[in-house]
């Protein structure tokens, strides 16, 4: 604003006026035009001028706000129109909301929200009978006002929109702000029966205001025919010159109960009036329902007999619209009309009954792909039928499930049917939770029947104390494991199973239960012992020939000799020559006696280190004599291992042997011990002798066949199943002129 001598002058005369206290509030009623009375004040300032008399506030207010003076004037207004309030309430005029209009300087004031907090506190007031004008125009800042709003509903205050339809009319923020009432703009109201348009407008303020849930208020109110205007429309709230003008407090108390005659006297009948609201209840009820039924996931439809066919007079909701139908297709039609006819035969059937009084008939559909459920239901008009009703349910993803699931149950059955593994399910108690089908294939009897019997009372007596072990183990371990017992059959033989129990475990880390996964492992069982049963038979058979083939060569010299003997020529050659023959059978036997030597000595922990020193010196004189140094290396701290000691020292004493033999000029054997892999040693003896060529490598194994020109190569058999009975392994490795390397392997520990 233009600084002038005026606006100077104005500006020190309101700083005075508010010193001097020369401002007034007017009040003005506001009416229910229902009912007449009124129900709530709009306090409106004045400036009582010493010189120029009663001043209006269009002549101040806008200058006050530019000046600031509008925050100290507004605190003013505020205080003095709750202290009214509070007094009017005292004196026990019926309680009225008390409005005071706000300027946006004062929505911009910081501490707006406690400042009204603090009036509200002083003067005694309870929240709720303050209302709080704003305009249009202080929407547009809309984060700042909307908190500031916020602030004030917290405080139990109601907000009112004035002016509505002059300013910033987006109707967007109407639903976001929290606002109670829309104040319709007096230049709208005072016009609303001359002009159509204004009507038009008027209306639709009202419509909107309610379908926001808002209350309407008309200000400007001035004729008889504007508050029947307004109470055509069921416009709630009334203000205007034609109730009162703005008065002083004291001055409008003795018009109260003439102000209230109003209404009653110039409006509509009360009656009508609310006859009026009820229409308009009941129109905004049938919107809802009509917007329920539109918006239901299911669908709901309602058919009436006409001619003996059943008419559909009302159908909607989404489930409708899923199915590709919509309203047109479906009202005024039979169901033939719009559904394929396969199905409309035995619909109508449903459709009789529910006509015959047969409440919740149920039937199953397929629309489009959509499967639904519908019951039906008579609606009844005393005794008579006149209509049915019908509610329908989506189930088609229900369907789908169900689909999937019987598949898939049914490819578990074709599993659990026609597998071989036998499964039980154990509780922590041992008890069978569950018993697959193959046992019945397995074991002969009806699974079924054991369910709730102890798992062992299926189990070979002699097994259950090694099973008890395991389960204790599992406990403890947590971890699965695999055993072998033997299951009863119903025929009362017993059949090898080799299971795999594993626990499974609850959140709490408890026990849950057992699954016991087991195989009929007897036909293996007997196939391997045959096997067995048959390699000792060939072996044996193979033996027999070859001692008969070895002996017999011998004999056969020693025959042929003691035949010359007799003649009687060269006896001493003879004598010799039969000498050996007779030693070479010593030997032979020799080999059979290690052979059948006991081979259960008990087994023990022994230190192998200490055991290959004893070897080693066994063979300590022959090594020096032949020119042979012997060295042993061990870079492993070696375990003790469990072993029976005396055939391992057999063992270790043949190869070395071997490798001395191969060593006729001298040279190097070496033995040496190596860590394996944490569960087994290794033991390396390695000689730089003539070694071995690749085929008698491979028969190096088999019965008779020697390396020395000598023997009977029974040694090397013999070493290969004592290390096997040790669960180990024996391994040579040999190049002809380079030297033959043995590495006997075996597990640390008790090793089975
Ligand atoms: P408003 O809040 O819309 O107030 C209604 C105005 O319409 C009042 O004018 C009132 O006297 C007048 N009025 C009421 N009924 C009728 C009717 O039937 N016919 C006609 N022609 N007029 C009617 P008033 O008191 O001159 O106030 C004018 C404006 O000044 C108010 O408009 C309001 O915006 C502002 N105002 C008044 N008091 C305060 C106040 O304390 N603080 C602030 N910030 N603004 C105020
Ligand atoms: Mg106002
Ligand atoms: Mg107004």
């Amino acid at each position: 604003m233009e600084l002038t001598y005026e606006t100077m002058q104005l500006e020190l005369e309101l700083k005075r006026a508010l010193e001097q206290e020369e401002f007034r509030l007017y009040y003005q009623p506001k009416v229910n035009l229902g009912t007449g009375k009124i129900e709530g004040m709009e306090a409106l300032i004045r400036w009582e001028h010493p010189d120029k008399g009663l001043v209006p506030p269009i002549e101040f207010i806008s200058f006050a706000e530019e000046t600031g003076l509008i925050i100290p004037m507004g605190e003013w207004v505020l205080r003095t129109a709750c202290s009214q309030t509070k007094k009017w309430l005292k004196a026990g005029l019926s309680p009225m909301v008390m409005s005071v209009n706000l300027s946006v300087r004062q929505l911009y004031q910081p501490n707006l929200v406690e400042r009204v907090n603090q009036i509200l506190k002083e003067s005694e007031l309870d929240p709720k009978y303050l209302e709080l004008e704003i305009t249009e125009s202080m929407m547009m800042d809309q984060e700042h006002t909307l908190d500031i709003l916020k602030g004030l509903k917290r405080l139990g205050v109601q907000i009112s929109l004035d002016d509505f339809g002059t300013g910033y009319s987006s109707l967007h923020y109407l639903h976001e702000f929290p606002i109670d009432k829309i104040k319709i703009d007096q230049s709208f109201i005072r016009k609303c029966t001359a002009n159509p348009e204004n009507a038009a407008i008027v209306k639709s303020i009202i419509t909107m205001a309610r379908g926001l849930k808002m209350i309407v208020v008309a200000e400007g109110i001035e004729t008889k025919d504007n508050l029947i205007f307004l109470q055509n429309h069921s416009c709630q709230l009334g203000q205007g010159y034609f109730f009162s003008m703005p008065l002083p407090a004291e001055e409008l108390i003795p018009y109260f109960v003439q102000i209230e005659q109003i209404v009653p006297q110039e409006g509509i009948s009360p009656k009508t009036y609310n006859e009026m609201l009820m229409q308009q209840a009941l129109e905004s009820t049938r919107q809802e329902l009509h917007t329920i039924m539109k918006q239901q996931q299911g669908m709901t439809f309602k058919v009436i007999k006409e001619k003996e066919r059943f008419i559909y007079t009302l159908c909607d909701g989404r489930l409708m619209q899923r199915m590709g139908l919509t309203s047109d297709q479906v009202i005024g039609k039979e169901l033939k009309d719009f559904m394929p006819l396969e199905g409309v035969e035995e619909k109508t059937k449903y459709f009789h009954r529910a006509w015959e009084g047969e409440e919740n008939v149920t039937y199953v559909g397929e629309f489009n792909g959509v499967y639904y459920i519908t019951s039906l239901s008579p609606i009844r008009n005393g005794n008579q039928v006149e209509g049915i009703i019908g509610s329908c349910v989506d189930v088609t993803e229900l369907k789908k499930v169900n689909e999937a699931l019987t598949l898939s149950e049914s490819k578990y059955r074709i599993i659990t049917e026609n597998m071989l593994e036998l499964v039980v399910t154990l509780d922590a108690e041992g008890k069978i939770l569950y018993i697959s089908p193959s046992h019945e294939k397995v074991l002969g009897y009806s699974p079924k029947i054991y369910e709730g019997y102890l798992g062992s009372d299926l189990v070979h007596p002699e097994d259950i104390a090694n099973l008890r072990t395991v389960y204790y183990s599992i406990i403890e371990s947590k971890a699965s494991c695999q055993i072998e017992y033997r299951y009863r059959h119903v025929r009362g033989e017993w059949i090898t199973v080799e299971a795999q129990i594993s626990p499974v475990f609850d959140e709490k880390g408890e026990l849950e239960y057992l699954i016991v996964v087991g195989r009929n492992i007897t036909k293996r069982k007997k196939d391997e012992e045959l096997k067995q049963k048959s390699e000792r038979l060939t072996a044996i058979h193979q033996m027999a020939l070859s001692v008969a083939h070895e002996i017999r060569n011998p004999l056969t010299t020693i025959k042929g000799f003691v035949q010359l003997m007799k003649k009687g020529s060269e006896t001493p050659f003879y004598i010799e020559t039969v000498l050996n023959e007779v030693k070479r059978l010593e030997g032979i036997v020799s080999d059979f006696l290690l052979l059948a030597e006991p081979q259960n000595d008990p087994f023990k922990e022994v230190d192998v280190t200490v055991l290959i020193h004893q070897v080693l010196e066994k063979f300590h004189a022959k090594a020096l004599l032949n020119n042979i140094k012997m060295i042993m290396r061990n870079d492993f701290e070696i375990p003790a291992i469990y072993c029976n000691e005396s055939q391992i020292k057999q063992v270790f004493s043949h190869i070395l042997q071997n490798a001395l033999e191969a060593l006729p000029n001298g040279g190097i054997v070496k033995v040496q011990l190596l860590g394996q892999d944490g569960h087994h040693i290794k033991i390396r003896f390695i000689d730089n002798g003539y070694g071995m060529s690749e085929e008698r490598l491979k028969k190096i194994g088999e019965l008779f066949y020697s390396t020395k020109e000598k023997g009977t190569g029974l040694g090397f058999m013999i070493c290969q199943k004592i290390i096997q009975t040790h669960n180990g392994k024996m391994e040579i490795k040999s190049k002809v002129n380079k030297g033959t390397m043995v590495d006997v392997i075996l597990p640390i520990g008790k090793g089975k």
